[in-house]
């Protein structure tokens, strides 16, 4: 059975038209993992899966607490509780506040989430999932946010989130088959909030360029782009600083692993 990761959403901070916001699947030996599941994500999963339930999910990484990247997970849970409730519970590695944020959706009767979701928390030292390996790291973000590395006996992939620089970027994507990192570029736009922080909070595509070069990546999928941004740019920034595969994110792209 091949292994691939599939692009479920290639937009930062909200979707542009036609697309969604960050969310990717990962095929591994009968084995799926979500990654992230933000604006306008679901529908494209439920057509891989090929189900209104999400019936095949075997489990699910939430990096951080904001919308773009979890608020679908919120419509995969009324999938499963309206759909098919009495299914295993799907474990949820999430970073800190995913998990009360589904609550607040839910107003405080939360026994069905607990009934869909097995909540595990990020960063953490070592989970094993699936056939995977999955490792974590606190990287920085507006609030707390997990980078995740999956390991396995044929590949590597990691995953920054969203994050800002970190010399931990390195390490979480060494030797990396695939490093899926974020590329806001948010430079691309003059005046964007918050440019005027102190502390970065996303990338550009040429740091993640650097940080793919540095880790030894074979191959970089840039994904995250604030909407409107020129992507073309993105990967032409990037590959000035990487030499291996500059791959732009793109709704329904399918990346065969390793
Ligand atoms: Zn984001």
């Amino acid at each position: 059975m091949t292994s691939r990761l599939v692009v479920l959403g290639s937009c930062g901070a909200w979707p542009e038209p036609g697309r969604a916001c960050s969310g990717f699947l990962l095929e591994h030996a009968g084995f799926r993992v979500v990654l992230d599941l933000g604006y306008g994500t679901l529908p494209g999963l439920l057509r891989l899966l090929g189900n209104t339930t999400a019936s095949g999910v075997d489990a699910l990484i939430v990096t951080h607490r904001h919308p773009d990247h979890m608020v679908d997970v919120h419509g995969l849970f009324r999938a499963r509780w309206f759909g098919e409730r009495d299914g295993a519970a799907i474990p949820l590695y999430a970073a800190e506040g995913v998990w009360e944020r589904l609550c607040e959706f839910e107003e405080g009767y939360t026994e069905p989430l607990s009934r869909v979701f097995e909540p595990h928390p990020l960063p953490a030292e070592k989970y094993s999932v699936g056939p995977f390996r999955l490792e974590s790291r606190s990287l920085p973000h507006f609030v707390p946010n997990a980078g995740v590395r999956l390991s396995c006996d044929e590949f590597v992939l990691a995953y920054t989130g969203d994050t800002g620089p970190s010399t931990d970027l390195a390490a979480l994507a060494r030797e990396a088959d695939l490093l899926i990192a974020e590329a806001t570029d948010r430079h691309q736009h003059e005046g964007v909030p918050p440019t005027d922080t102190a502390v970065r909070h996303d990338l550009t595509s040429a740091e993640a360029g650097r940080i793919a070069g540095e880790a030894a990546a074979r191959k970089l999928l840039l994904s995250h782009f604030w909407p409107g941004n020129d992507r073309e740019r993105s990967r032409r920034e990037a590959a000035e600083c990487f030499s291996g595969d500059v791959v732009l994110a793109d709704e329904e792209l399918e990346i065969t692993l390793p």
